[in-house]
Parts: C-alpha cells; structure tokens; sequence
C-alpha cells in the first residue's frame, strides 16, 4: 500500500523535524553562530530542518539527528542554490 508509505515516510519526516528543531532550541543555526539577530533584536526562530549531508548521497542518514540542522528560511535558501530564490553566486 503505497498510500500507507507515503504517510509512514511523512511522518517520520516530522518527527525527525521535530527533534532537529528542538535540538536546536527552535533558533537558526546559522544565524546563531554568526550571531545574526531579526528586525526585533532577538534570535532568528528556525522554520525547517535541512539534510546536511545530502539526501540523494546519504538516503540512510534521512533521519538522523545529527545530520540535521535548524534554519531560518533565509538560511535555508542558501543552502540550496539549484532551487533557485537566491541569485547570489559564490
Ligand atoms: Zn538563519
Ligand atoms: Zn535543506
């Protein structure tokens, strides 16, 4: 029953989401290492958890916590330049 993978898979995606956010104290990474602030002055709340080590060259680290990392969305745009969003090159 592929109707059941996909939800499986979904939900495990979101757990593992989950724990990378909490991890992270639901801040950006990023942000936080380079010790950006947003417009209020205060620490820039993650949104997503992103693959660090690519899902098409580790699909067994999928959901591992550690290969997580919590970003903002600015941050996450970067992290993924071949989607576009971002036309800064480096
Ligand atoms: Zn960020
Ligand atoms: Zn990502």
């Amino acid at each position: 029953m592929s109707e059941y993978g996909y939800h499986y898979t979904h939900a495990r995606h979101r757990a593992w989401r989950q724990k990378v956010l909490k991890r992270a104290g639901y801040l950006c990474e990023e942000c936080k290492r380079y010790g950006r602030l947003d417009k209020n002055g205060n620490p820039v709340a993650a949104v997503t958890a992103h693959h660090i080590q690519h899902l098409e060259d580790r699909p067994d680290l999928a959901y591992d916590v550690n290969n997580g990392q919590a970003l903002c969305l600015a941050c996450h745009n970067k992290k993924h330049p071949e989607k576009g969003g971002d036309h800064n090159r480096r």
